[in-house]
């Protein structure tokens, strides 16, 4: 692979390469066995309520826990589980797994809330979507009001009336929708009126800088109101400071999410938030 047809042209690979290379092709690899040897784990961050500090819903996100190279991010291999189309069953499975946590939750007491997931363009784009998402509903014996979709503007971008198509068949099983990243895409205002979003993720680059940017913070204001008058629940998220927090409370956002409150964490570590009453 590394020899090219034109002799004059060679490339070699140096070791730095061929590390790369081949911990690429490891990795593939290694995925195509990682959720029958369930190595995906599921973490959970909170968010808060922007009036009481209390939790009041999560986000899952997913970990892989390969078994050389620990724990990974989800930027590290959902493009390569897109690449080599595992998405679709790696998704069915953050679905279910999300589904028999909440169902574990209610089991053990805890009070009820919405537990979002992030789907990718792909997995939106995917046959039978809305009948799958029935079914894991159906065996989970969880009502989909539980459960909220995270999904960002670009994979709106794509295939615009296909997606508008599977987001109202989703919205008809009573599961919430969520425009993530809001304001990083090519954000048009139109989106929002041609999808009725029930929830919207202000973006952190927005956040970062809302303690000190007049600018920023002038932009947040606005797109709270606007969210706020379109009846869509907004969530600010990437806090990280005391002053990032003293500045939202002052505006009208519903929810936050971010460091300061809590990173994501494993179930049982989740737990102990949920436990405490977490007030922050
Ligand atoms: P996202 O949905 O926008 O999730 C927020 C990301 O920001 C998470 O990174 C979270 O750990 C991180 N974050 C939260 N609060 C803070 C903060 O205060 N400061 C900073 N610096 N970061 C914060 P993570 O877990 O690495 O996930 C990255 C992205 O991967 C997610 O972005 C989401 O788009 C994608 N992703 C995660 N889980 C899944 C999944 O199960 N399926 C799919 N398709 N994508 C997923
Ligand atoms: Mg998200
Ligand atoms: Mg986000
Ligand atoms: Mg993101």
């Amino acid at each position: 692979e590394a020899k090219e047809s034109n002799e004059n042209s060679y490339t070699v690979f140096t070791p730095e390469m061929e590390k790369t290379h081949s911990r690429k092709f490891t990795l593939q690899n290694d995925l195509r066995r990682a959720i029958i040897n369930d190595e995906f784990e599921l973490y959970y961050q909170p968010k808060v309520s922007a009036t009481t500090l209390e939790v009041v819903g999560a986000e899952a996100l997913i970990r892989w826990n390969h078994p050389k190279y620990g724990v990974l991010s989800p930027g590290d291999f959902i493009p390569l589980a897109e690449d080599i189309g595992l998405i679709v069953p790696l998704g069915e499975w953050v679905f279910e797994t999300v589904c028999e946590q909440i169902k574990k939750w209610e089991n053990k007491g805890f009070p009820p809330m919405i537990v979002s997931l992030n789907f990718s363009a792909s997995q939106m784009l995917q046959k039978g979507l809305v009948s799958t998402v029935g079914r894991l509903l159906d065996d989970s014996q969880v009502d989909g009001k539980w459960i909220e979709i995270e999904i960002t503007e670009s994979l709106i971008l794509e295939r615009d009336n296909e997606v508008l198509k599977k987001l109202e068949g989703l919205k008809e099983l009573g599961i919430h929708i969520a425009i993530d990243d809001f304001g990083t895409g090519y954000s048009s205002l139109s989106y929002l009126r041609k999808y009725k979003f029930n929830t919207i993720k202000l973006d952190k680059s927005f956040i970062n800088d809302i303690h000190t940017s007049i600018d920023n913070q002038a932009i947040i204001e606005f797109m709270i109101r606007l969210s706020n008058q379109l009846n869509m629940k907004v969530v600010a998220e990437g806090i990280e400071l005391e002053e990032q927090l003293s500045v939202l409370k002052t505006l009208n956002c519903d929810e936050l999410q971010g460091f300061l409150f809590s990173k994501p964490k494993p179930v049982a570590e989740f737990e102990k938030l949920l436990r405490r009453d977490a007030v922050f």
